[in-house]
């Protein structure tokens, strides 16, 4: 059979992973194919991920912001939320980047193949989208196709008022009852944007404390905050039935905490997200894929066959856009024949909730799990004149490093920024520094930056106080 395309490089799936490697491999001289589904490329991180969450809490934080005015003497009044306007906003948000990766595909020469696409061989993909089928015959192939939201089958999926994280950033309306099953960092975003807009948020969690990978200490300035909102939290619960009736979506719960309210007008479901590997009949290329559904890789991002490589949320944890990118970068090098290999020694992650919470490299849990011996310095960010003069002083910067070597190996910070502060640590994890160096390193004063250095220096015993 004559291909409809040919290519050197076919990359499947535009998100994050996917585009980053079309880029690449284009930019390294490779023919290149791009296949994807969804009308608009970026995946799910700038169409219903990263992007437009943040575009929203961002909407959240202004509310909150202007109603915190109201301690120092401004009062904004109560806020008046066009929600047309609103989903306007976030939709102009993901438009512009969107737009913008359309114009870099064209820009290098990738060829965008519309449809949906399963191997037929080691080197062909049929795509399937707008009335026919393509053939695209290639010589390398990226596999970039990420995961969806898991779907606990016992929720009443066809019915609107049960929600995916994709279903809740539509933002169709402010549910009065909002119950969120599920407290890791999606469904904690979601209910931060939910309650500052007006809903009365319940959380339900299975495990003993929100956002089960950070450490405990890092989560309690959120849980509390979270509290004082009137968020209704409730650890060591689940949900073991929910039924569609008139008045809301019913459920039924078990644990060690019921929540008072059972019915609710909207059920947001954020349990996990679960790879989109079993769904390409990869094994007819020769590509192994788990049960669960992940492609596992070597260093260089290849797979069981050695001319296809697999990067991105398919081949293992953390899901997250800037391992994505990333991976995609190496496999697209290593594919147009540099010798080069995955080394990354940390990725950090991060919950845009309010406060923020980041944290990267070894967390103090898995310190005492695995019986390290690490030093730890903690900063509390009552003592800082930033923190004191935006009015968040419930936040603190701490760092870990290997007692033997003074290496910093971890950092967890809670607080606003958080994102932004832990990246200087992730920097200094990269280059091996010391946990002085970090201390020595002048930062601007007044900044929360300075908490970094603080922490590492509150080690040392010299300063306690940065007014
Ligand atoms: P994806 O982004 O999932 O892209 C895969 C693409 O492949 C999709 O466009 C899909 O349509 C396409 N595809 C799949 N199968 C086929 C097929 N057979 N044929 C054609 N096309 C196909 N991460 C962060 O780092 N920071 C955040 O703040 C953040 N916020 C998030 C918020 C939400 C609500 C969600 C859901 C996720 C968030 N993430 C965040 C995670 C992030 O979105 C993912 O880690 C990232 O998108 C993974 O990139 P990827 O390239 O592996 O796959």
């Amino acid at each position: 059979r004559k291909a409809d395309v040919e290519c050197r490089m076919l990359v499947l799936g535009a998100g994050p992973g996917g585009y980053t490697a079309a880029f690449r491999a284009a930019d390294l001289g490779l023919d290149t194919v791009l296949v994807e589904r969804y009308d608009s490329l970026g995946g799910v991180c700038l169409n219903v991920g990263c992007i437009p969450s943040k575009a929203l809490l961002h909407a959240a934080a202004v509310v909150d912001e202007a109603a915190h005015a109201k301690d120092f003497g401004i009062d904004f009044g109560k806020p008046k939320i066009a929600l047309d306007a609103l989903r306007g906003y976030k939709e102009k948000v993901v438009g512009q980047l969107t737009k913008g990766l359309a114009g870099m595909a064209r820009q290098r020469k990738v060829r965008v193949v519309a449809g949906t696409g399963r191997f037929i061989s080691a080197n062909e993909l049929e795509v399937e989208g707008g009335g026919k089928i393509q053939l695209v015959r290639f010589e390398q192939c990226i596999i970039a196709a990420g995961s969806q939201a898991v779907k606990l089958p016992f929720f009443p999926w066809d019915d609107e008022r049960v929600m995916d994280s994709t279903d809740a950033l539509e933002l169709a309306d402010v549910p009065k009852k909002l119950l969120v099953v599920g407290g890791g960092i999606i469904g904690l975003e979601m209910a931060t944007v939910y309650r500052a807009l007006g809903s009365e948020v319940t959380v339900v969690e299975f495990m003993d404390q929100l956002m089960p990978g950070a450490d405990k200490d890092l989560v309690k300035p959120l849980a509390d905050r979270l509290k004082k909102q009137g968020v209704a939290v409730h650890l060591k619960t689940r949900v073991v039935e929910a039924k569609a009736q008139k008045s809301g979506i019913a459920c039924k719960f078990e644990g060690d905490s019921e929540p008072e309210t059972k019915t609710f007008d909207r059920v947001l479901v954020a349990v996990g997200r679960a790879p989109n590997g079993g769904k390409l009949d990869a094994q007819k290329a020769g590509v192994e894929v788990t049960e669960r559904g992940f492609i596992p890789v070597d260093r260089q991002m290849r797979t069981s066959a050695p001319h296809i490589f697999a990067i991105g949320d398919l081949v293992g944890q953390p899901m997250l856009a800037h391992k994505a990118t990333h991976e995609g970068k190496l496999a697209a090098e290593v594919a147009a024949g540099e010798k080069k290999e995955w080394v990354a020694r940390v990725i950090p992650s991060v919950a845009y909730t309010d406060p923020e919470i980041a944290w990267v490299g070894v967390t103090e849990n898995e310190a005492k799990e695995k019986g390290l011996k690490v030093g730890v310095g903690k900063f509390p960010w009552a003592a800082s004149g930033r923190a004191i003069g935006i009015g968040r002083t419930e936040g603190f910067t701490k760092l870990l490093f290997d007692e033997a070597t003074q290496r910093v190996i971890g950092a967890g910070i809670v607080g606003p920024h958080a994102g932004d502060l832990i990246a200087e640590v992730a920097l200094a994890i990269e280059m091996g520094c010391e946990v002085a160096d970090i201390g020595h390193t002048i930062h601007p004063h007044p900044t929360l930056s300075e908490s970094v250095a603080m922490a590492a220096e509150v080690y040392d015993g010299t300063i306690t106080d940065l007014y």
